[in-house]
């Protein structure tokens, strides 16, 4: 399998290669060059597989030039294996043929598990293979960053730098970073914001001098494409459960930088049958603006009670773009120089095209805790902020009652107590057993000024073989 740029001027790679790198030189995204399809009928014969061999099935294609299926087998059954729950990705039930799908049972309480926990052990697996060594660095405001190192606490090869704004992520959010044993971790809480830790991590990337040439950085953000890759799985995992692929489904997902959402379109162009997958977004809508009346503009960020979708880009829409476009490199590339100085649209006839599959919806604030509040009164279950965010657009946007529609549930309540208290709902959401002594569990950090060559300065002398 061979992968492409958006952009269309990048070098084509291979998987090894696509892992370790971010951004194509071209400023574009990888994407594979074509998709695995599968028939009905082997879809059919995946039913009652268990999480990771179900994963094996749909995932192999994309790596099997870099990895071996005894050993990609081993992994899978690793990286799900750390999951609170035997299902991994378990099934809630809210209405007639209304459910959500649980992706928070992963170590950090996020949908992001899924996709980190294997990016770790792919990284290392490559890395040993290749007798190289990388520093991963990032920003966090919060999920990316626990689930980035829990996913890397156990590699050989790999050291990972997280810089957090420091006193300015929840309490719950600095513990579970910061609390991670490992001599390869570095918290670094930067006195700033979160704009300033992540222009150090541009930055960087861009002059990685510091680093002496005796490591290379990588990156963990979510345009990383073993990171979609890993999230097509659990469509087909809902799919089968609820009597696919003989019946189609519908999907709502709580989208931010387009991920997620992402992978549930390619689960479609890979055979499984998908009538509707809808966009759900909170105020930061660019997508549903764009979706509803094709003009894609970028507003001003606005801080929401679900802080996970709090982006004003969605970077990975660019894959989405590059097919609605025939997959025309450069008509992708100068759509998006043109959306970076102001408002664009597309051909009516492709932006049809996107609307036969997707609908969208903004919810704000209120909407978010007046759907906490009602599905609380009627199920008696709590939905975090973004899920319920979801919920609601499914409600809303849903073509078609007799087809399942499906919520992705992206984090579990506990990860947003303050929400939760906001909606009115009286009980408090309580973390899972096996993170109930995380306000017990001893904190490892470091806090520098906000300045550059500071944080350049503490990395170069803490990786590993510095
Ligand atoms: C990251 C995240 C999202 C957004 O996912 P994308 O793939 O960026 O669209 C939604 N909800 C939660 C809880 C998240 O952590």
């Amino acid at each position: 399998m061979r992968y492409i740029s958006t952009r269309g001027q990048a070098p084509a790679l291979g998987f090894e290669d696509v892992l370790l790198t971010g951004l194509a030189s071209d400023g574009g995204l990888y994407v594979p060059e074509s998709l695995p399809h599968f028939s009905l009928e082997e879809i059919r014969s995946w039913r009652g597989l268990s999480y990771a061999e179900l994963a094996f099935n749909v995932m192999y294609p994309f790596v099997e030039e870099a990895i071996s299926e005894a050993d990609f087998r081993q992994m899978l059954e690793e990286t799900y294996g750390v999951f609170a729950h035997k299902a991994v990705a378990p099934l809630v039930q809210l209405d007639t043929n209304e459910w959500v799908m649980e992706l928070f049972r992963g170590p950090t309480l996020a949908f992001k598990d899924f996709a980190l926990q294997l990016l770790g052990r792919l990284l290392d697996y490559v890395l040993e293979k290749r007798k190289q060594h990388v520093v991963i660095m990032g920003a966090t405001s919060g999920d990316t960053g626990s689930a980035a190192i829990e996913g890397c606490r156990r590699c050989e090869h790999v050291d990972i730098f997280i810089l957090h704004p420091y006193q300015r992520v929840s309490e719950v959010q600095r513990r579970q970073m910061t609390t991670v044993p490992g001599d390869n971790i570095h918290n670094i809480a930067v006195k700033g914001n979160f704009d300033d830790c992540q222009r150090m991590v541009k930055e960087s990337f861009g002059d990685q001098s510091f680093l002496g040439g005796k490591t290379q950085l990588a990156a963990v953000n979510s345009i990383n494409w073993a990171r979609i890759m890993a999230q097509i799985v659990y469509y087909f995992q809902a799919s089968l459960s609820l009597g696919g692929p003989d019946r189609s489904m519908a999907f709502s997902v709580p989208t931010g930088n387009f991920g997620d959402i992402f992978a549930g379109y390619l689960a479609k162009k890979m055979g499984l049958p998908i009538s509707q997958l809808v966009i759900a977004t909170n105020k930061n809508d660019i997508l549903h603006r764009f979706m509803s009346g094709n003009k894609y503009e970028q507003h001003q960020l606005e801080h929401t009670l679900s802080p996970s979708m709090d982006i004003m880009v969605s970077s990975n829409f660019e894959r989405l773009l590059f097919d609605l476009h025939g997959r025309d490199g450069a008509a992708v590339k100068e759509l998006l120089e043109s959306a970076s100085k102001g408002p664009v649209s597309i051909a009516d006839y492709r932006w049809k095209n996107a609307r036969k599959l997707f609908d969208s919806e903004a919810v704000d604030d209120k909407g978010t805790c007046d759907t906490i509040r009602e599905v609380f009164e009627a199920n008696e279950y709590l939905l975090d902020p973004h899920t319920a965010i979801g919920v609601r657009a499914a409600r809303n946007c849903r073509r078609d009652a007799s087809v399942p529609m499906i919520t992705l549930g992206t984090a579990h309540p506990a990860k947003f107590p303050d929400a939760v208290a906001e909606s009115g709902v009286s009980v408090k959401p309580e973390l899972p057993v096996h993170m109930a002594d995380l306000f017990d569990r001893e904190e490892r950090y470091t806090v520098l000024d906000n300045n550059l060559s500071e944080v350049q300065g503490f990395m170069a002398k803490h990786w590993k073989n510095a």
